[in-house]
């Protein structure tokens, strides 16, 4: 049973209704990326073809999405790529970008989504990226999320919804070290066993700026203004999932975890 592509059918579409048809009738679902896949696995070369799994994890700040999205990474065993984390080891590195990128920062200015999506997709041809990958906060705009699609498919994109008073209670209660940089929190599951004395190292805790309630309600509008456009982005491809992210870790995660394909 073979089934025709069309150019008009959209292929995250296209997969379910071949891996339903597969299940229905009890038969494998062969696709032509599933074989490239496997014999690229075999000579254990990289290419653009070889990307199955791949996710992108939306969240407020504080939403928990940095969590889940290490979580996913490590039951999954594909990497979880952030853009910050990214620039930041690109600029340890050296080179023509990192020039680059210290220019727009020492002029204040934002680093071109050309740039970032570059650099994004440079990296997701890197060899560990093999079976999938998970964008950690990225794209934050629609210009990224139109670059982005032109060079990878994205089979699944899990949002991570979690209401502000909520957000603020967690943001207030976070604290770190000042000496090795642990996180804790006193009003989450991250509590310090002893109030204001890190767990690791015995260092004093300590509220940060960045946390601070004004800060907390900033960032939370600059998100919502860039991402509910992505949202309707995402949703009207059909791979846009919701997650009520207000619950514990452990229960989010349950439903994360079926979200991206694990029973
Ligand atoms: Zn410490």
């Amino acid at each position: 049973m073979i089934f025709e592509k069309f150019s008009n059918v959209d292929r995250s579409v296209e997969d379910n209704i071949n891996s339903s048809v597969s299940q229905m009738l009890g038969v494998p679902n062969i696709s032509s990326e599933g074989i490239i896949h496997a014999e690229l696995q075999k000579d254990g070369e990289k290419s653009d073809a070889c990307v199955l799994k791949n996710f992108i994890f939306l969240g407020a700040p504080g939403a928990g999405k940095g969590t889940q999205a290490s979580h996913v990474s490590k039951v999954l065993g594909i990497p979880s790529i952030s853009s910050g984390d990214i620039i930041r080891a690109e600029l340890k590195k050296g080179g023509e970008k990192a020039e680059k990128f210290k220019l727009y920062s020492e002029k204040g200015l934002l680093v071109p989504d050309e740039m970032i999506v570059e650099i994004i997709c440079d990296r997701i041809k890197e060899e560990d990226c093999c079976n999938g990958f998970i964008l950690d906060g990225f794209p934050r705009t629609i210009s990224q999320a139109q670059a982005l699609e032109k060079m990878v498919h994205i089979d699944r994109v899990i949002n991570i919804v979690v209401d502000a008073e909520t957000i603020y209670k967690r943001m207030s209660g976070r604290c770190v070290c000042e000496k090795c940089g642990a996180v804790f929190n006193s009003v989450a599951e991250m509590r310090p066993k002893s109030e204001g004395v890190c767990d690791l190292c015995g260092g004093a805790l300590v509220r940060r700026t960045d946390d601070e309630e004004q800060t907390v309600r900033e960032r939370l509008k600059v998100y919502h203004d860039q991402t509910f456009p992505l949202e309707e982005f995402y949703t009207k491809k059909g791979v846009l999932v919701s997650i009520d992210g207000s619950r514990d870790f452990s229960l989010t995660s349950l439903d994360v975890l079926k979200a991206v394909g694990v029973q």
